[in-house]
């Protein structure tokens, strides 16, 4: 929504949130491309700890997640990891992470990189006017996702601030979590579709079985 002119003379950091359950090449080559596009610094991946709206049964923990992500961006200079919201028992709100993020970094703009579906409801999420006001979001989907759905869904109520909503569709997430989730429980190969150390990992121990 609206073009993007590009903030000067400031560190350009990308907040990748999501669950990661598990991580796979869809998410790495959004984060990939958001860093690319939007002239990023580098890009943090942050696992949510107990995702807002969602009931953590169900949901591989945190900790095998954090450590997927962490085999997932290894190879990748500008790619980190946070703990910042697993550590948290609370529920990961995305004002608090980028209020994290912020702190004493008066010289840097936030980008919050996330699906285009989780960024669809944002209406719902906590202070969501104050969060567009602090940060850029990018808005990630997969082919055939209709855009102009979400600038439907989102043109009203966030009437003012869409221009801080920016998206890029990613050809690679057509593969999901739920996919390779599926595709483990099936005893179907996942061998390319994720980092191979993180394949392993998930053999290794034993999950979505
Ligand atoms: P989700 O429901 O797990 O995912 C929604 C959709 O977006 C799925 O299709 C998912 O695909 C995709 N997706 C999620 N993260 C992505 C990423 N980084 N890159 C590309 N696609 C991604 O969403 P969620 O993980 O719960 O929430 C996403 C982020 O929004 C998290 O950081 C969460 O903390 C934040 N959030 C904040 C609030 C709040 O502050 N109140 C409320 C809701 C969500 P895959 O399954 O393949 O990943």
């Amino acid at each position: 929504m609206g073009s993007f002119s590009q903030p000067k003379g400031k560190t350009n950091i990308g907040l990748m949130g999501g669950t990661f359950d598990p991580i796979h090449i869809g998410h790495l080559v959004s984060a990939e491309e958001a860093r690319q596009q939007f002239n990023l610094d580098y890009v943090t991946f942050v696992p949510a700890g107990l995702p807002p709206h969602k009931d953590a049964t169900g949901i591989t923990s945190p900790e095998h997640r954090y450590l997927m992500t962490t085999l997932a961006v290894m190879s990748n200079p500008y790619f980190k990891v946070s703990r910042f919201e697993i550590d948290h028992p609370e529920p990961s709100y995305t004002l608090d992470t980028i209020a994290h993020f912020s702190k004493g970094s008066q010289a840097s703009n936030i980008f919050f990189i996330t699906g285009a579906d989780a960024i669809m409801e944002i209406t719902t999420w906590k202070n969501y006017r104050q969060l567009l006001e602090r940060c850029v979001f990018i808005a990630v989907s997969r082919p055939g996702y209709s855009l102009s759905r979400l600038w439907e869904t989102l043109g009203a109520s966030c009437a003012g601030l869409t221009e801080k909503i920016h998206l890029l569709e990613i050809p690679a997430l057509a593969i999901s979590s739920t996919f390779i989730r599926e595709r483990v429980a099936l005893g179907k190969t996942i061998r390319y579709l994720t980092p191979e150390p993180v394949e392993q990992y998930i053999v290794k121990h034993q999950l979505y079985l």
